[in-house]
């Protein structure tokens, strides 16, 4: 058992900032030996702290070897190093280096989270360690609670988490007044009693004369070093067994501990999370209202033109893009072109409208309205039934009579509450016998009333009321939907042999009418979301800038998990996951806002359709904005050095 615990050979260090070098040590050899109570004493800016950062494994030398135990440590890599000083080194620092937005417990928990101890046994080890320092009262407090020596009672009990074999001090008693700054030096003798490896750095000589071996050191070079001196502690070699670690579930543990870490910090500075969680918050609920409304208002729209029918065509007068006549009608279209039309295969019906407007009475009431001259297939193409009563049928046609079907407005408007079936209207002052009332249809997407209407027989219509057999329409009902342009073609074609071979009227389609409208709609509403996923990304950059000051205010905290045995790894996700949690809870917030929102509108009578594509998108995009904008900064930490780390204000 000759090896030395550690082995300095021929250390150097060189600082260089750009041009500027400065080599701060130089030629270090030293053995330090397991169980060796070691003082290492010089003036300030002797590089003493640069040599506490070498011996413990935070820094590499520019010159020279540094073995553990005969073992090179430039052959090991940043994670090897990571885990070497986790399970080797506890460090005791001047100011102590807690964290301040951690209690007491959780300061002393972190080396071991790094190590993978189960939280209880973590929990449990802590407020052991600290009740054994006299600190069973502030478990709970944090570091501002505490006084200076309690701090460093604080610290010195995260230097024994992981039963680290050696303990570095720089200068431990430097901030302290004589009492505690003794109490202090007793513990790390009684530490030194029972077994560590004990190593402290001063510029004191009465702190220094506590140790067993004075290593002297002047301006990088060491000057004297009183040897070693055989300890009683050296015979219990051993290194104590090692606290159980977590397997299989490790991974899971991690996230969940990050989880944890990160609320806490996220508590620590309530009104910056909020301010960031607010973006995130507008962000999302603004993509979900804005879908919500565009996806409700193509709803509607489609809604009310699919109750038109959309397996229809419509045949109106007039050649396509011609203007109609000075007295606005075009009297192209014939009773006949409808008789031609309802031959066309793949045609149900083609049902022919001739209206005009007209005085209505019945008793002492008289209204304006739509008069429809028409033919018994006409509820079936515009799948409108009857309320009560009949509608028209081919014998009334033929017949020329004088009956009416007559929608739900001019039913109220005529007769209140009161039946109109078997009752006389007036059309024109021509008596119509009332023979059905349709059901209600409503209003058509532009706005009209279409239960304003009383429809008569077509010929009825032409002879008694118009004078003359022109068509206003013909509707024609297709069967197979599939079908639809070729049969638009042969009807076209079929109405034009009728006029001899002139296109005088023009067909439309309402298939693809409702199309042409819907991908209106979808244009609307992508960029409705467009509009509110930039504000989503402006929430997704204020996430990146509150993290990359959440990284410089807290370079520190990232310096001493580094050094307690956090690899790049823990820090990397550490920061992500803040930035996801920031992101996540917004986004939860966010969706129940838009929502509520969403519902508002719906109340006070907006369309609104809820589905969930939105709201996962939204709550998805703001979880990986957490994801995208917190890589950078959590890059940035996790890349520092854990010496300039340590070092930052
Ligand atoms: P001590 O702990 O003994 O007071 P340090 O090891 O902190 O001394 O510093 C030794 C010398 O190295 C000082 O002159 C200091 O200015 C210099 N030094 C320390 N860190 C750096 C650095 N990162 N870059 C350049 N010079 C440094
Ligand atoms: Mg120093």
């Amino acid at each position: 058992m000759n090896t030395p615990l550690i082995r300095l050979e021929g250390i150097g260090r060189t600082y260089r900032n750009g041009e500027l070098s400065t080599t701060v040590l130089h030629d270090v050899t030293l053995d330090i030996h397991a169980g060796e109570f070691v003082a290492i004493m010089g003036a300030s800016g002797s590089g003493k702290s640069t040599l506490m950062h070498l011996l413990g494994c935070l820094d590499q030398p520019t010159t020279g070897r540094y073995l553990f135990e005969g073992e090179d440590i430039a052959e090991l890599d940043s994670d090897q190093l990571a885990s070497l000083r986790s399970r080797t080194f506890g460090f005791i620092f001047q100011s102590y280096h807690l964290i301040s937005s951690a209690n007491a417990t959780e300061n002393v928990e972190v080396p071991a989270i790094y190590a993978g101890l189960p939280r209880e046994a973590r929990h449990a080890r802590a407020e052991e360690l600290l009740t054994s320092l006299g600190l069973g009262e502030r478990l709970q407090n944090r570091p501002n609670q505490l006084s200076g020596g309690q701090q460093q009672r604080v610290s010195i009990a995260r230097a024994l988490m992981n039963d680290a074999r050696i303990l570095l001090a720089d200068e431990p008693t430097g901030a302290l007044d004589s009492k505690s700054g003794h109490d202090v030096l007793q513990l790390l003798k009684d530490l030194h009693a029972r077994g560590k490896t004990v190593i402290v750095i001063t510029h004191d000589r009465e702190v220094a004369s506590h140790a067993d071996r004075l290593i002297e050191i002047r301006d990088g070079r060491i000057i004297h070093d009183s040897g070693r001196k055989p300890s009683p502690a050296e015979q219990v070699e051993a290194p104590p067994p090692r606290p159980a670690r977590q397997q299989g579930l490790a991974a899971f543990g991690d996230i969940n501990e990050a989880v944890r870490m990160a609320l806490r910090a996220l508590k620590a500075n309530l009104f910056r999370t909020v301010l960031t969680l607010l973006g995130i918050v507008i962000g999302v609920a603004s993509v979900v209202v804005m879908l919500a409304v565009g996806n409700g208002a193509r709803q509607d729209v489609v809604e009310r033109i699919s109750d038109m029918g959309t397996n229809l065509l419509l045949i109106r007068p007039g050649a396509p893009n011609t203007r109609r006549s000075a007295d606005g009608t075009t009297n192209t279209l014939t009773p006949e072109d409808a008789i031609v039309a309802a031959r066309v295969d793949n045609v149900v019906a083609a049902v022919p409208e001739a209206d005009t407007r007209a005085t209505v009475r019945a008793g002492n009431t008289d209204a304006q309205t739509q008069i429809t001259g028409t033919t018994a297939d006409y509820p079936l193409a515009k799948s409108w039934p009857v309320a009560s009563g009949v509608f028209l049928n081919d014998d009334d046609n033929r017949r020329y009579a004088a009956v009416a079907v007559i929608g739900q407005t001019v039913a109220t408007n005529l007769y209140g509450d009161a039946d109109p079936l078997g009752q006389y209207m007036l059309i024109r002052n021509v008596p119509f016998l009332i023979i059905g009332v349709m059901q209600e249809k409503g209003a058509t997407p532009w706005g009209q009333d279409q239960d304003d209407v009383v429809f008569v027989p077509l010929n009825t219509a032409s002879n008694r009321l118009i004078g003359s057999r022109h068509l206003s329409s013909i509707s024609v009902l297709i069967e197979d939907l599939s079908l639809s342009d070729a049969t638009q073609e042969a009807v076209r074609q079929a109405v034009m042999a009728n006029h001899s071979g002139i296109e005088d009227f023009q067909i439309r389609n309402m298939a693809s009418l409702l199309e042409n409208i819907a991908s209106t709609q979808d244009t609307f509403t992508v960029l409705l979301g467009s509009i509110a996923a930039i504000s989503l990304l402006v929430g997704g950059i204020g996430v990146m800038n509150i993290m990359l000051v959440n990284v410089s205010e807290r370079t520190r905290e990232i310096g001493i998990r580094m050094a307690t045995g956090a690899r790049t790894r823990n820090i990397l996700q550490q920061f992500i996951v803040e930035a996801m949690v920031v992101s996540a809870i917004g986004g939860a917030i966010g969706v129940v806002t838009g929502l509520g929102f969403a519902s508002m509108l719906q109340y006070f009578g907006t369309p609104i359709q809820f589905t969930a594509g939105p709201v996962l998108l939204a709550f998805g995009c703001a979880f990986a904005t957490g994801l995208i904008f917190g890589f950078m900064p959590a890059h940035k930490a996790a890349h520092l050095d854990p010496v300039v780390a340590l070092s930052a204000d």
